[in-house]
C-alpha cells in the first residue's frame, strides 16, 4: 500500500484537484483508491466529486486542562511550559486556561507538580467516508470550528483511513494536505512514501515551494513537483527551486476551461493527469 501526498506550501494551487486527478489514473489501472482530505479546516474533495458529507462515522475528540483550584499552589510551573502561551496568570492569582490558544499537548498536567490540572476530554472534529465506487472511497476529516490547533484531527483521520484502507486492501491512500507547512501539514506528510508538491509560476509560488521542498527534505518524504497552470506565468521561476533542491518537475499541467468546468461541477473524476 502506498502513501501519498498532494501537498504545496501555497493555497489555492490546486493541491485538491491534482489529489482527485491522481485518484482518478489509479482508477483507470483499476487499482483500490483511499482518498483522505486532511484539510480539516476547510475540506472540500468531496465537492469535487460530487458528493455530499451526511453523518459523521466517527467523532474525534481531544483533551484539554481543566483546573482543580482546591490542589493548586500558583506555583507558575504550568505557565512556563506551554509552548502555545495558552495560560495566563496575574501575580498571586490562579493560571487561566485560553483555550482558543491551546492545543492540549498535556505539558501542563504532567509537570503540575500537585496535579492540580486535569485533561477534561471533547469533541475536536468528526471523520466522514463516502463510497464513490467499489474500488473507491472517500475520507473526510471536519475540524470543530474555531479549533485553532487542527493538527490532532488531521493524525486521527490519518490514523482512521490508514486502518480502514488496510481493510480494504487499498493499493493507494492520497492525502490531500492543508495548505503551509504548519503542523497540520507535517501530520499528513509524515511517513508518506512520495509527496506531490503542487505549485504555480507566481513569485509567491516559487517562494512557497521552496519551504514545502525543505519540509519535505526535514521529514525525509520524497518530493516531486506538479506545475499547475503552468503556462499562466513565467516557469523559470519555479526551476531554480527544484535545482536546489534537486526536485523534478514530474508534470505540467496546462491551465484548462474544460478542467476549472468540472472542478465547478463536481465531475473532476471525469479527468486525470496524463
Ligand atoms: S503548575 Fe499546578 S500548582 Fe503550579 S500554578 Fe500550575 S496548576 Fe497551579
Ligand atoms: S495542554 Fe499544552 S497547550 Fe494547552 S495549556 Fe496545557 S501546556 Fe499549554
Amino acid at each position: 500500500m502506498k502513501k501519498i501526498a498532494a501537498t504545496g506550501g501555497k493555497g489555492g494551487t490546486g493541491k485538491s484537484t491534482v489529489a482527485v486527478l491522481l485518484a482518478a489514473d489509479f482508477l483507470k489501472q483499476n487499482k483500490k483508491v483511499i482518498l483522505v482530505d486532511c484539510d480539516v479546516e476547510c475540506p472540500n474533495d468531496y465537492l469535487l466529486v460530487g458528493e455530499k458529507l451526511t453523518t459523521p462515522i466517527k467523532k474525534v475528540y481531544g483533551e484539554f486542562p481543566e483546573l482543580d483550584k482546591k490542589k493548586c499552589k500558583k506555583c507558575g510551573l504550568c505557565v512556563k511550559t506551554c509552548r502555545e502561551n495558552a495560560i495566563f496568570q496575574a501575580p498571586d492569582k490562579y493560571p487561566l486556561f485560553i483555550k482558543e490558544l491551546c492545543s492540549g499537548c498535556g505539558a501542563c498536567w504532567l509537570v503540575c507538580p500537585h496535579k492540580a490540572i486535569k485533561p477534561k476530554k471533547e469533541k475536536i472534529g468528526e471523520i466522514f467516508v463516502n463510497k464513490i465506487k467499489n474500488n473507491f472511497y472517500l475520507i473526510t476529516g471536519m475540524a470543530r470550528p474555531t479549533l485553532e490547533e487542527t493538527g490532532p484531527v488531521v493524525f486521527k483521520t490519518k490514523e482512521f483511513a490508514l486502518r480502514f484502507a488496510e481493510q480494504k486492501g487499498a493499493d493507494f491512500v492520497l492525502f490531500d494536505t492543508a495548505a503551509g507547512t504548519h503542523c497540520p501539514v507535517i501530520s499528513a506528510l509524515l511517513d508518506c512514501d512520495l509527496a506531490y508538491c503542487v505549485t504555480e509560476p507566481t513569485p509567491m509560488g516559487a517562494y512557497d515551494l521552496g519551504l514545502i521542498l525543505d519540509l519535505c527534505k526535514k521529514l525525509k518524504v520524497p518530493a516531486k513537483i506538479i506545475l499547475n497552470q503552468a503556462d499562466l506565468g513565467d516557469k523559470k521561476k519555479i526551476h531554480p527551486v527544484a535545482k536546489k533542491f534537486g526536485v523534478e518537475i514530474e508534470k505540467e499541467i496546462p491551465y484548462s476551461r474544460k478542467l476549472v468546468e468540472a472542478y465547478s461541477k463536481g465531475r473532476l473524476l471525469d479527468f486525470s493527469l496524463n
